[in-house]
């Protein structure tokens, strides 16, 4: 009896092991779901859009991109946690993926362990805006200006564990003022009420703001990095006008749910290193001062090695800074 069950017990996980190989070997054989955290027209949505196009003629499938937005970024990442592992859907986030344990009291998944690794996307940097009209000019009259008014000036972000937040509290620490913030549901809608006036301030990847910059539709105070970008050589960075050893650049991981067999991952992966080669986005990241990582970054074990390193990183970061969602 025991021996039957047993034999009956390996039958059926052969026969699965089986039908899921031939699953992954049809891989794909519909559209892929690409969920990004945050609304569409903000950096991420124009990375995911970027990269939708070729990965799905590489692919052979439509890449569809879907904005499930809201609470940072972890709304999303939940949902694509407990989505079936079987390829269709995908997840591209920031480095949010690395803050979010934290900074939510209550998360609804562990971004260490409910997740296949499928490899790094691109480096971003960021920029200090303000909306057109804004009174100063500057840096050194941006802070000027704050300080004087810090009760009126308004700092907008995409939410709890967004990096316009991670970098709006790096700039008020900085500079020792605490400004009112505005969350959105992404940089997207945030960079609208930017145009509109309804909001001063914003530190925005340059996935989004080069162009508006270099428009003249918003003021620019500053690039994130220690190095000037390329796109904005004009542009000072906000270390070189005092605001000492201020960077933040933004990386970005492309994950799918555990349990996506690895035969469907080194599909998607193979897919996202053609993107990350195919001349219009290499062309159009660079016009955006964005950077594609390295190759050995852009495999599993590079995404999974930088996601463990960036947690260790942040932990004792925001513990100490006392920020939390509950
Ligand atoms: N830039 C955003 C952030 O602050 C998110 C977005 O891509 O809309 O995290």
């Amino acid at each position: 009896m025991k021996t039957s069950l047993l034999r009956a017990v390996a039958l059926a996980a052969g026969a699965a092991c089986t039908w899921g190989m031939a699953q992954a070997q049809g891989f794909p054989d519909k559209p892929i779901t690409m969920v990004i955290p945050f609304a569409a027209g903000g950096p991420t949505d124009v990375v995911a859009r970027m990269l939708a196009i070729p990965m799905g003629k590489s692919l052979g499938q439509s890449v569809i991109v879907e904005n499930t937005v809201g609470a940072g970024g972890t709304i999303a990442a939940t949902k694509v946690a407990r989505a079936t592992p079987n390829g269709y859907t995908i997840f591209l986030h920031h480095m949010g993926m690395s803050t979010a344990p934290a900074l939510y009291r209550k998360l609804n998944f562990d971004p260490l362990k409910d997740f296949e690794y499928i490899g790094q996307v691109v480096d971003v940097p960021m920029t200090l805006l303000a909306r057109k009209d804004f009174p100063a000019n500057n840096l050194p009259e941006l802070l000027a200006y704050v300080k004087a008014n810090k009760d009126k000036v308004s700092l907008a972000n995409a939410g709890l564990g967004a990096v316009s937040h991670l970098c709006g509290l790096l700039f008020m620490s900085s500079i020792g003022v605490d400004l009112t913030t505005v969350p959105y549901k992404g940089t997207g809608p945030a960079m609208n009420d930017l145009l509109g006036g309804q909001v001063d301030l914003l530190c925005d990847q340059t996935t989004q703001t080069v162009p508006m910059i270099k428009d003249g539709r918003v003021k620019a105070f500053g690039a994130t990095t220690l190095q000037r970008l390329s796109a904005l050589p004009q542009l000072p960075t906000l270390d070189e006008q005092g605001l000492k050893g201020f960077e933040v650049k933004v990386w970005h991981g492309m994950y799918a749910p555990k349990s996506t067999p690895t035969e469907v991952l080194n599909k998607i992966n193979a897919a996202l290193r053609a993107a990350l080669q195919d001349p219009l986005v290499t062309q159009r990241l660079s016009d955006l001062s964005s950077e594609i990582p390295a190759a050995d970054k852009l495999t599993s074990l590079g995404l999974k090695t930088h996601l463990e390193a960036e947690i260790q990183k942040w932990g004792p970061v925001i513990r100490k800074a006392g920020i939390y969602a509950d």
